[in-house]
């Protein structure tokens, strides 16, 4: 079975006061066992080896993104070494606000997630169609299209964690009802096992992400298709544990 896995994406927020507010509010927190959900929350940069040296050792940690190829005189950039180098296991990729605010092309990040899986990294890979495109009913061609960047990279998926995060359900309380969420996710597994092979579109987690907090997690997590969630805004409250113990 697909293990169940929440990912805390915290983006451009946070003080260090507030970072260890939150990583102890987690500490505390009653989850469920490791063997039930993996867990793992994704700091800015500059927060990670805090939040990795103090966060309960069941929880995991990820970068928001990382360079496309090897480091070097990319300045700016954090590199996929630099990362493994520090004990991250994970990164995100592919973020909408990354492929619409800083222009982040279908192949560019295809090539991210090859390089970052060839450095020894795990990657949550990021899809998800903008509201315009849903009204023109293109969301299946535009998340295949970017699940297909990728694919045509990567021949290893143990490692890929899929989150199907509608870019009109980010940030704006607008949340995928479970029947939008399932129709996705069930056509990215179709799509799967058509294009990569049947074993990867049965063992790959996809995981939703668009406005899920303490109240719509349980109903969008007994959706077949629904391995799991990406969180931004609620991963920084205290519900985030509320959405974690959804997995059981
Ligand atoms: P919100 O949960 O704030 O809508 O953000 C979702 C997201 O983008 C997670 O990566």
């Amino acid at each position: 079975g697909r293990k169940f896995f929440v990912g805390g994406n915290w983006k451009c927020n946070g003080t260090t006061g507030e970072v260890k507010k939150i990583v102890n509010t987690l500490n505390e927190g009653q989850a469920p066992s490791q063997d039930v959900v993996e867990v793992v929350i994704s700091p800015p940069f500059v927060f990670l080896p805090l939040v990795k040296e103090s966060l309960r050792p069941d929880f995991h940690v990820a970068a928001q993104n990382c360079w496309v190829k090897k480091g070097g005189a990319f300045t700016g950039e954090v590199s996929a070494e630099m990362l493994v180098n520090l004990g991250i296991p994970w990164v995100v990729l592919g973020h909408s606000e990354r492929r619409l605010l800083l222009n982040e092309s279908n192949e560019f990040v295809g090539d991210k997630v090859a390089y970052a899986l060839s450095q020894g990294l795990k990657v949550i890979a990021c899809v998800g169609e903008t509201l315009e495109q849903r009204e023109a009913g293109s969301t299946m061609d535009v998340v295949a299209a970017q699940t297909n960047a990728i694919a045509e990279r990567v021949s290893n998926w143990n490692d890929v964690v899929l989150a199907y995060e509608p870019v009109w359900a980010i940030g704006t309380g607008k949340v995928a009802t479970p029947a939008q969420a399932q129709e996705v996710h069930s056509e990215l597994r179709k799509w799967l096992g058509k294009n990569v092979n049947p074993e990867v579109a049965t063992s790959t987690r996809i995981i939703y992400g668009g406005s899920v907090n303490g109240a719509n997690c349980k109903e969008l997590a007994a959706q077949p298709d629904v391995d799991g969630f990406l969180v931004g805004g609620a991963s920084l409250k205290p519900e985030f544990i509320d959405i974690i113990k959804s997995a059981e």
